[in-house]
């Protein structure tokens, strides 16, 4: 006999099989693409959410966490003002948004799907409006093809990806991880969403393992993010030798400052907030 239980507030629940999340939503439009199938529901507790594949992509309510985070402590760690930053995947435009407060000259998206872009621009102005910025290119292709053959260009390579399924997969091979170092200037930084440590502890666990093989400097980290599964969220930076841990505070705290004032304040990310996202707690990691 199956046992389920759903402990719901307002309009969420946590559901106790498995660590899925219950939304309570007012209503829902859907469209299939040669892709993926896109869901978009106007939820009660977080506004819109953009499902795709049955997967949570982002909601109104929690999608600053996720895009402060993916993007602040590589962009920090540079330490100086990007010329070329590649972000792969990030059809609704939260990542790209979160990039141009480090005045890149150009930042390049490649997606897969032209129709997320789209549907994004659509129904979540919030957090796709930067994507009409002039500095950006979007290229609807494959990720995976778009970094081969690409030498020394980027400063920074951000996969703001779905789940290692569909066209997602090949964004977390070794292989990958090889081409988008060879695409990155010398003191250049990758970073890429790691999946929940929790509810998702192999998949993090293999992510970070082969990043290892490629980079000398591997760093996890972590944030909160309340619509993914577990809450707990990973990401990963890979670089030759650029290490977040290795900046000055104070030097960070100037740079972040230079930038709220430019930018308006950020919602999560913050020098304290730098330094403590990479203590990982010790199950993560632990042999099973
Ligand atoms: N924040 C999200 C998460 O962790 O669930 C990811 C959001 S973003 C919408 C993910 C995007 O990656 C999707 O729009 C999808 O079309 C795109 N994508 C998937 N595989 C890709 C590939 N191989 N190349 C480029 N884009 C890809």
């Amino acid at each position: 006999m199956e046992l389920w239980f759903t402990e719901v507030y307002e309009g969420e629940g946590m559901d106790l099989k498995g660590t899925a999340l219950k939304f309570k939503a007012k209503s829902a439009i859907s469209a299939k693409t040669p892709f993926q199938e896109i869901l978009l529901l106007d939820t009660v507790d977080f506004g819109k959410m953009l499902v795709l594949d049955g997967a949570v992509q982002t909601t109104e309510r929690d999608e600053f966490i996720y895009h402060e985070m993916i993007v602040h402590p590589a962009l920090f760690t540079l330490g100086r003002r990007p010329q070329n930053v590649l972000v792969i995947g990030g059809g609704d435009g939260g990542t790209v948004r979160e990039v141009l407060k480090h005045d890149p000259q150009r930042v390049d998206m490649v997606e897969i799907d032209r129709e997320v872009v789209e549907f994004a621009k659509r129904e979540l102005p919030t957090i796709s409006s930067s994507l009409s910025d002039e500095r950006v290119n979007l290229t609807f292709e494959d990720g995976r093809e778009f970094v081969k053959g690409k030498e020394g260009v980027y400063d920074v390579i951000i996969v703001d990806c779905s789940d290692p399924i569909g066209p997602s997969k090949v964004l977390y091979e070794e292989g990958f991880y090889r081409d988008a170092k060879r695409a990155l200037k010398e003191d250049g930084i990758f970073v890429t969403q790691s999946e929940s440590p929790f509810a998702q502890n192999r998949v993090h666990r293999k992510v970070v393992e082969e990043l290892r093989k490629v980079f000398p400097v591997v760093r996890p980290y972590l944030a909160f993010i309340p619509t993914y599964p577990s809450g707990m969220w990973s990401f990963t930076i890979g670089s030759v030798n650029a290490d977040p841990l290795a900046i000055e505070k104070e030097e960070l705290k100037e740079r972040y400052i230079e930038l709220v004032k430019d930018k308006g304040e950020l919602k999560y990310y913050n020098p304290d907030v730098h330094y403590g996202a990479f203590a990982i707690p010790n199950f993560v990691y632990r042999e099973e």
